[in-house]
């Protein structure tokens, strides 16, 4: 019950964070964590993917070290649903804290 609001916020994080720079997954991962969002591969990397696939984030594959690494940026699409998530975010925020 609780994982299915944390999908929507999880999913906006990595929007937001998408949309200042490439990020990678396990990058990803640990900023999650530090919001305490305890996010295992099997579930960051099918986001990822499924928000690629939506045409919100594009992916680069970088050789870093001699490993291979994929990055993810936001998309003109992302930036925009991003905008448009802003203000209903901050309007939900300001009620329910508010009424808190
Ligand atoms: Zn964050």
């Amino acid at each position: 019950m609780l994982r299915d609001f944390f999908r929507g916020f999880i999913k906006v994080h990595i929007l937001h964070h998408a949309s200042q720079g490439p990020i990678y997954g396990l990058e990803m991962a640990a900023e999650l964590r530090g919001h305490g969002y305890d996010v295992s591969p099997g579930t960051l990397y099918p986001t990822l993917h499924a928000l690629e696939r939506q045409g919100l984030l594009c992916s680069e594959r970088r050789l870093e070290g001699g490993r291979w690494r994929t990055y993810y940026t936001a998309t003109p699409a992302g930036l925009e649903t991003l905008a448009a998530i802003r203000p209903k975010l901050r309007e939900l925020v300001e009620e329910v804290l508010r009424d808190s």
